[in-house]
């Protein structure tokens, strides 16, 4: 199936990374959110980003001009509609997912390929309550979407070998690289990384470490980029604690626990780099550690 149109549910920070790279590549790209705020806040960023990448050199201002005219924003869900694939990347609840797609499959064309970039939630249970699971799958691109290479490409039960390949030929267009997962909870990135944020936010819970020294001690000490509590924010830790939750109950085992204390700043609407606070403080110029 050749896509030439894509539908993106949800523009916070994926949705807005994924318009961004679907539009580079030359696809008709609907981004979509119930939110307007977040929707002009994603519109704004994607133009943000492209000038950045203009100034580096990596687009010409032709091609980010181009780009910018492709991505149609609204706020009404169906005018996803003539879409020939969907990328739902809303907020990571299962319930808000299904809603989505009871509200957006009567304007779907029989064809069209629906997906979502959902980090943990079984694929092969949000095909099942749509009317096409050998037409749904998962496409899990990595954050910042227009930098990380990786899409993990997730087969629920029933997807066809057609839709896979649909999916894949995306993904080689947008000049990414796939890695293919089976559908089981948080698949294979997060099924290793989250445990590793978890445990990062118990040391820090049991008073082992501070921020700084469990951040220091990640990156020098096993030369990891980042430390997995700036980490934790970037990702957002309602994302982090929704993760944990799903490999909770979906494997049934308690060294998945999360931990209270990262429950705790979900509570307290502390998120992490999108609310401006979590394990560090956002809101000077340089981020401060919160303990
Ligand atoms: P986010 O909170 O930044 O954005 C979610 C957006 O969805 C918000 O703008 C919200 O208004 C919107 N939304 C909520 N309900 C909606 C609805 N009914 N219709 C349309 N829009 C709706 O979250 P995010 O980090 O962009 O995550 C989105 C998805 O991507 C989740 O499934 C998450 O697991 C997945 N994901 C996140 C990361 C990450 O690092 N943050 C990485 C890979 C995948």
């Amino acid at each position: 199936m050749d896509i030439k149109s894509i539908g993106i549910v949800g523009a916070g920070q994926m949705g807005n990374g994924i318009a961004h790279v679907c539009a580079l590549a030359g696809y008709d790209v609907a981004l979509t959110d119930v939110n307007e705020d977040a929707l002009d806040a994603a519109m704004d960023l994607i133009d943000r980003n492209m000038e950045r990448q203009v100034s580096r050199e990596k687009i010409t201002a032709d091609a980010r001009d181009a780009a910018l005219a492709r991505i149609t924003p609204t706020l009404t869900l169906t005018d996803l509609g003539p879409s020939d694939l969907i990328i739902e990347a809303a907020t990571e609840r299962e319930d808000i997912k299904h809603a989505i797609f009871a509200e957006l499959l009567p304007s779907l064309r029989p064809e069209t390929i629906l997906t979502s970039n959902t980090s943990s939630i079984s694929i092969t249970r949000l095909a099942s309550a749509t009317d096409r699971p050998e037409r749904f799958m998962g496409f899990h691109f990595m954050n910042p979407v227009p930098i990380m290479q990786l899409v993990e490409l997730i087969r629920g039960i029933a997807t066809s070998e057609e839709t896979y390949k649909a999916c894949h030929g995306v993904v080689e267009r947008l000049e990414k690289t796939s890695a293919t997962a089976e559908d089981f909870p948080a698949f294979i990135v997060n099924r290793i990384l989250m445990p590793m944020i978890n445990e990062a936010v118990y040391t820090l819970y049991e008073g082992v470490g501070t921020v700084t020294s469990i951040d220091t001690s990640m990156k020098l000490g096993a030369n990891h980029p980042m430390g997995p509590l700036e980490l934790a924010d970037f990702i957002g830790l309602d994302t982090c604690l929704a993760i944990m939750n799903v490999l909770h109950d979906g494997l049934a085992d308690t060294k998945y626990r999360p931990c209270p204390l990262l429950t705790k700043y979900v509570e307290a609407g502390w998120l992490g780099r999108k609310t401006q606070r979590g394990f560090y403080d956002y809101q000077g110029d340089a981020p401060v550690p919160t303990r």
